[in-house]
């Protein structure tokens, strides 16, 4: 984050703006909107800032710059659309210590006035740190279309209401959901639409029933919801896991989850990794099943945020029978599994009509051990089987589909980290498996496919240096011996 955000108040509070052209213009508007005292120092300037001045919103005064109008303002905008007279206003305010802005010159500001949207009291900025300013724009325009335009007088409407919420609702958690209830409700609806008036009879309705309902509200059970976070890109959760998860008290997760998708909890929400970190203890299944459990029966709602789906290789159906056993609420949010996910990511049609009518999902570890299938119905022609946890057993994978009847000349794409920024995709022959996986020295969560969709596969291209390199190094240095590629340890990393 190159830049930290803040919402700085302005009210009353002095700014001085040097330039009177259009883009002086430009950025008096918004510093006008949030109050500010503004000075406007130029020799010149257009229509819009005359009749400011001339009806007393903002000063005007006609003369140079000097770095004797800077000590006592808040912020310094300098519009002043001259290399020099910009260089100078900045010198001057970094000097003072006051947050300085040059329009469209980064390098001599010390902030950046972001791209808004306003529904006062509720406001959007955006930035791209001017990096793409065109991509702000766009996201603002996006924003602008889908943001109703009476969001600002929801949240009045809302907090009009506060101090009554508190007073008939007194436990905060309860109040929480009131509120969540609230914007998702009828009430709501009808403040966005302009009905004020019949809205605010019916929020006093809701209030009345409130108070009879806010001590069964207060005393409420949590609930648990297995969430699908889906193969890694945060992009593939559903808006309804990004809602569970936004609602949520506490966030159970494990090492498939990344930060990025946790960091869509709430700020206050806590949030308990019980993957397997380097070094550290990893958390057991009956271990994750306790603590799912006890925060519940506390009254929280659990998040319980699981890579891919969670009912797919992800023990969900273990979790769910443990605490329906304790009478507790289990819901469940489907995700993206990597099979889907990561295919799609490589550019594998999973059941191509030409190819592969039927397709099969295995996990490369049964219960104990080698998974109890049936090797032969696997071996068959016209299928895609989509192997899970599969890398560190590659090695039998392979023996056991020749040895049942498949062709060693399959084809097989093995995909480690799908969907994220670190993809590999790599493709090969099933006799070869087991080397190319090893090959490749893959540790992430790595996903194999057997068939001829395989062959369909959109491979990550190596870097050209590493691997040009064994080959020119016996021309550029004759006597060093050729490097041979070390054999990497099963994965542990991707087992769950
Ligand atoms: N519930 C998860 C699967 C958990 S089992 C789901 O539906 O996707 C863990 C295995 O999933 C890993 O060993 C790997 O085989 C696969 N996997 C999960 N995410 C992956 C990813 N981003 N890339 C490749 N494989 C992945």
């Amino acid at each position: 984050m190159q830049h930290f955000p803040i919402f700085l108040s302005l009210n009353q509070r002095p700014v001085l703006l040097v330039g009177g052209g259009e883009t002086a213009a430009r950025k008096l508007r918004p510093l006008a909107k949030a109050g500010a005292q503004v000075l406007v120092v130029a020799e010149t300037v257009g229509p819009e800032i005359v009749e400011a001045a001339s009806a007393g919103r903002i000063t005007w005064q006609a003369r140079p710059f000097t770095p004797a109008d800077v000590p006592g303002q808040v912020l310094v905008v300098s519009a002043a659309e001259d290399d020099d007279v910009d260089r100078v206003v900045s010198k001057a305010a970094k000097a003072a210590g006051v947050p300085v802005n040059v329009v469209d010159r980064p390098s001599l500001s010390t902030f950046i006035m972001p791209a808004l949207v306003d529904r006062s009291p509720i406001l959007v900025a955006i930035s791209s740190g001017g990096a793409a300013p065109i991509l702000a724009r766009n996201i603002r325009a996006f924003l602008e279309s889908h943001l109703p335009a009476q969001l600002g007088a929801l949240a009045r409407f809302a907090d009009s209401f506060r101090d009554a919420v508190k007073a008939v609702v007194g436990d905060a958690a309860a109040r929480r959901r009131f509120w969540e209830r609230f914007f998702d409700g009828p009430v709501a609806t009808k403040v966005l639409a302009g009905e004020t008036t019949r809205a605010r009879e019916d929020m006093i309705g809701l209030l009345n029933r409130s108070a009879a309902l806010a001590e069964a509200t207060e005393n409420q059970a949590g609930r648990v919801t297995l969430i699908g976070a889906g193969p890694g890109d945060p992009d593939l959760l559903t808006f309804r896991a990004l809602r569970a998860l936004q609602q949520a008290d506490v966030v159970v997760y494990d090492q498939l989850v990344g930060p990025e998708i946790v960091d869509y909890a709430r700020r206050d929400a806590e949030r308990v990794f019980v993957g397997k970190a380097k070094g550290a203890h990893s958390a057991s299944q009956a271990e994750i099943n306790a603590l799912l459990a006890e925060h519940a029966l506390a009254g929280r709602r659990v998040a319980r945020l699981k890579g891919g789906d969670p009912m797919v290789f992800g023990r969900g159906g273990e979790e769910m029978a443990y605490l329906a056993e304790r009478h507790i609420t289990v819901d469940v949010v489907p995700g993206i599994t990597a099979a889907t996910g990561c295919l799609a990511a490589a550019g594998i049609p999973l059941t191509h009509r030409d190819h592969a009518p039927m397709t099969t999902f295995i996990a490369g570890h049964g219960k104990d051990g080698e998974p109890q299938v049936d090797w032969p119905a696997l071996a068959r022609q016209n299928q895609s089987l989509v192997i899970y946890m599969g890398a560190s057993v590659a090695h039998s994978l392979r023996d056991r589909l020749i040895g049942a009847g498949m062709a060693a000349d399959m084809p097989v794409a093995v995909i480690e980290n799908g969907t994220r920024s670190n993809q590999k995709v790599v493709t090969g022959e099933l006799a070869t498996l087991p080397a190319l996986i090893r090959g490749h020295g893959f540790t992430g969560p790595t996903l194999i496919v057997v068939g001829a969709v395989a062959r369909f596969a959109r491979v990550t291209r190596p870097a050209l240096l590493p691997a040009l390199l064994p080959a020119l190094l016996p021309a550029l240095l004759p006597n060093v011996p050729v490097p041979v590629p070390v054999p990497v340890q099963p994965m542990l990393a991707e087992a769950v």
